[in-house]
């Protein structure tokens, strides 16, 4: 290859822009997260637990925590979930955990946190939708009351509209104004603009009621991919607030992954958004949890994140058909993931290794030795061993029925020795 054959200047890198939103603080004992501003954008949960049951929910929110969601919501519904949340508070508080905690408010917000400062002060942040305080001569004032609370306590507070409780009044106004124009917009476009309004001037109206503007977070949530980006888009070009980026309502398993990962991808490659939710339907028998594995994976893979050591896994193909392959790839990715809650506290740093698991000789010795460690097991006709590659040598083989076993100890000891305390 001659020097030519290069172009005059280098292809550009691929990066997601930066981002310029205000920093907002959400605060519990001494966690403090950081959202927005210069923060790593922030991974959110929400459990499905009855409140009340204050075990459950306490029990739900530590996993979900423990799988890496920096913040978690729970409903508050009730007087008895109002009642509750001090003592979930209690129990996460007793088991270490300090995650914080943020309330989800609709209609009757105002007298549960007016009613229960108990719970007002345990949540660390509140979630109030502008479409769902009430009606008339009620909304501001009921507005009010919780802004007022949020203030007096120094709680962070985000304005969540959310087009399936878009405040009705908003829409009534817009759509008025557009049946006037010469060139009435698209029910779609009156439609976002109406979110984006009702966001930035409730957003407005909290400050003027006296909420620190640092402590405002908006989130414009809708379920079509297309919607969400052009929403967002126009929301971070008119405001400098904190942004939660979601699709609402994405739907179970694939589709729901696909379509938060493709918007979500989007606005974050464009440097909008600042904490993140999937709100992901669980499957039969899915753990909750995989809303937040869904949602590191999107910041991880955007390199935006480094949450859990990566395992790269060739596809298989025909040089690969026994199940083997395909186990082994699993039963390390599950042992990766399940050992980050100690690892993380243990061998700090050890969220950036690599691991390859690769079917055969092809592309099974060059993957292995790009990664930390790996091992490439063999494809169909090839002798029935498993070179291991540990920084780029090869350090072993293994044969026989044990090899997931034995890779697990040898993957245990590589991290001990280069994240260990000494290391
Ligand atoms: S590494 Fe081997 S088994 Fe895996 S996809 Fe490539 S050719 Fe197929």
């Amino acid at each position: 290859m001659s020097d030519n054959t290069f172009q005059a200047s280098p292809i550009a890198l691929a990066a997601p822009l930066p981002r310029r939103s205000r920093q907002a603080r959400v605060v519990w004992r001494n966690n403090v997260v950081t959202v927005g501003g210069d923060a790593p954008v922030r991974v959110q949960s929400m459990t499905n637990t009855d409140t009340v049951d204050a075990v459950e929910t306490a029990i739900q929110v530590r996993q979900l925590a423990q799988a890496g969601s920096e913040m978690v919501r729970i409903t508050v519904n009730t007087p008895e979930a109002a009642a509750a949340v001090p003592y979930i508070r209690e129990q996460l508080d007793r088991m270490g955990e300090y995650v914080p905690l943020v309330g989800d408010f609709h209609y009757n917000g105002h007298r549960l946190l007016t009613d229960y400062p108990v719970c007002a002060e345990a949540l660390s942040k509140y979630r109030i939708n502008p479409g769902n305080v009430g009606k008339g001569e009620k909304k501001d004032k009921q507005f009010g009351q919780m802004i007022e609370i949020a203030a007096k306590y120094d709680k962070a507070v985000r304005i969540g509209v959310n087009w399936g409780s878009l405040d009705q009044e908003i829409m009534a106004e817009l759509m008025d104004a557009n049946s006037r124009r010469a060139q009435p917009w698209e029910t779609r476009q009156v439609m976002y603009e109406a979110l984006i309004t009702s966001a930035i001037t409730s957003a407005e109206l909290a400050q003027s009621i006296g909420l620190n503007p640092d402590n405002i977070i908006l989130s414009c949530k809708v379920s079509g991919v297309q919607d969400l980006i052009a929403v967002y888009r126009e929301l971070a070009r008119r405001c400098d607030y904190a942004l939660h980026l979601g699709l609402t309502e994405a739907g179970m398993g694939t589709k729901g992954t696909v379509a938060s990962t493709a918007a979500l991808a989007v606005l974050l490659q464009e440097g909008i958004g600042d904490t993140i939710r999937v709100s992901l339907t669980p499957q039969p028998g899915e753990a909750r949890t995989q809303e937040v594995v869904v949602a590191s994976e999107i910041l991880q893979s955007l390199g935006l994140r480094v949450f859990v050591p990566s395992v790269t896994a060739c596809p298989g193909c025909g040089r690969t058909t026994s199940t083997t392959f395909q186990e082994l790839a699993k039963q390390i990715d599950d042992y990766l993931r399940g050992q980050m809650p100690v690892w993380r506290m243990k061998y700090p740093g050890v969220e950036a290794m690599k691991v390859a698991v690769m079917g055969c000789i092809v592309n099974g010795p060059g993957e292995s030795k790009h990664a930390d460690i790996g091992i490439s097991l063999p494809g169909n006709g090839e002798a029935p061993a498993a070179p291991v590659f540990i920084d780029g040598e090869k350090a072993m083989t293994l044969r026989g029925e044990g090899i997931a076993q034995e890779f697990q100890g040898i993957v245990e000891s590589y991290v001990q020795r280069r994240w260990g305390a000494g290391a």
